[in-house]
């Protein structure tokens, strides 16, 4: 058996059993990790003496079934670990504290393998703005695998972890899921706590799961969901489901939308074809598919990339060479300034501040960032309307399989409409998942992508569930 192959509930059923120890694993997971990847660059740092320890001290070998191997995408604080977020201004920078999430599954058990590679502080959609390497798409090497959280989407792909974690601002979790074949989850804005994840957009910003399968991404978010002190804007509901309970329901007498916005031209054939055919696969099921209109989704891009530039050019303010990270020297405290921040950020992340700070600007702030707030209240009223009718939202995650490294690096809107699926949902704020749903002629994954209402992640898992059951492409492995 490989041992690096196991989702988390079979690894939990066989380290229960004592028919594996925890230390197998993590040795498979680590071999697996030294064999593959030199070919798919998914980590940034590799933590195998950390895991080892940690292994040591919680005694996890021999009593109990928990110790599973995740990969943690890095821009998540992890006290003692490199937290990088793929730039070269945080390239050396240790956090002196643990992030909410990832404190929630030491105390759980798990072990992390690694801090995964993104888009310098999560600004792409292919990974390909890393600061450090570009990350490969484990099904095609020569595509990529998506982003931001191209890492740990390549790392669950190649079985270099058991798990992983990423964060979604406009798509960041569903996209790589999608172009990796993971299943990956952007849980309700305030579901997760956002303590410790470093800021790109928080008015956007939410930490998810990406996983092998659908029960596995509902035992991470039984793990990391819930209220947090630490973050004001964390939800404050006391109760928080079991998402493996109610996974078993089915779907008859659901009501799925299908919003004819996202069926347009200009969307790839094969991708059009797979999703509806699983569409019809649910209705097949019990479900009931509603033809539903989200008229305002032709200003997510717009809105999307006015309001997280605007958030980012803020957030990124305290890279300044002061407090952490990077310096570069200078004659004067402004040069020191200049220096450190036009050789620690790179391009994509320029333009982010530059655009950003411009929609703030006192001349255009009326123009650009008002309009783009107001326009987003109406985005999230069509989703509220459009709930009023159906229990969840099924749609294609992205409107191509992944692309080829280096097709949209020249041209930065090429890239920004990959996102034209996923952003809307995070102005919105609502959950949504993307899982596989079939493969192109290229043998490249797809993902539909579907949407729940505020806080009811429980329909969304049950829905992709029953469709996963029904289905195997969960069960087609990239050959690497
Ligand atoms: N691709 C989008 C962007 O570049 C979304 C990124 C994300 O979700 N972190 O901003």
């Amino acid at each position: 058996m490989e041992l690096f192959r196991l989702t988390i509930a079979e690894a939990q059923r066989l380290l229960a059993k004592k028919e594996i120890s925890a230390h197998e694993l993590l040795t498979a997971v680590f071999n697996r990790i030294k064999d593959i990847d030199n070919k798919i660059n998914a980590y940034v740092t590799i933590t195998e003496e950390q895991a080892f320890n940690r292994l040591k001290v919680s005694n996890n070998d021999t009593n109990n079934n928990t110790a599973i191997p995740i990969a943690i995408k890095d821009n998540m604080c992890t006290k003692g670990i490199r937290t990088t977020c793929s730039s070269k201004i945080l390239g050396d920078f240790t956090p002196p504290y643990e992030s909410t999430v990832t404190q929630k599954l030491i105390d759980s058990g798990y072990i992390f393998t690694g801090k995964t590679n993104l888009d310098e502080f999560a600004m792409g959609s292919s990974t390909e703005n890393s600061g450090f390497f570009p990350t490969k798409n484990p099904w095609d090497i020569n595509c990529v695998p998506g982003g931001s959280s191209g890492g740990s989407a390549a790392a669950v792909a190649s079985d270099m972890c058991i798990a992983a974690i990423g964060s979604d601002t406009g798509g960041s979790i569903r996209q790589p899921a999608a172009f990796c074949g993971c299943v990956g989850l952007k849980p309700t804005y305030g579901r997760v706590s956002r303590f410790g994840l470093i800021a790109f957009a928080s008015s956007l910003d939410q930490v998810g799961p990406i996983t092998k399968n659908v029960e596995d991404c509902a035992i991470l978010m039984n793990i990391i969901s819930g209220h947090d002190p630490k973050d004001s804007t964390s939800a404050n509901i006391k109760n928080v489901p079991d998402y493996t309970a109610t996974l078993k329901n089915g779907v008859k007498g659901l009501k799925i939308g299908m919003p004819k916005e996202y069926f347009i031209e200009g969307i790839d054939k094969q991708v059009e074809g797979a999703v509806k055919l699983a569409i019809k696969q649910l209705e097949g099921m019990g479900a009931e598919v509603i033809p539903i209109s989200l008229p305002h989704t032709q200003y997510s891009i717009a809105v999307y990339y006015i309001l997280a530039t605007s958030e980012a050019s803020s957030n990124l303010a305290r890279f300044d060479g002061v407090k952490y990270g990077l310096r570069v020297d200078g004659k004067n405290l402004l040069e020191m300034y200049q220096n450190t921040k036009s050789q620690g950020f790179g391009k994509e992340v320029k333009r982010r501040i530059l655009l950003g700070t411009y929609s703030l600007s006192s001349g255009y702030y009326d123009a650009y960032y008002k309009k783009a707030q107001a326009v987003r209240t109406l985005i999230r009223k069509d989703f509220a309307d459009a709930f009023k009718i159906v229990d969840v939202i099924a749609t294609p995650t992205t409107p191509t399989p992944a692309f080829k490294i280096g097709a949209k690096t020249s041209d930065p809107l090429q890239m920004y409409l990959n996102d034209i699926f996923t952003s809307s949902i995070n102005l919105a704020g609502v959950p949504a998942i993307s899982i596989p749903c079939g493969f192109s002629s290229e043998g490249l994954p797809i993902g539909l992508q579907i949407i729940g209402k505020d806080f009811d992640e429980e329909t969304i898992l049950r829905t992709s569930y029953a469709y996963e059951q029904a289905t195997d492409h969960h069960k087609r492995t990239a050959k690497i």
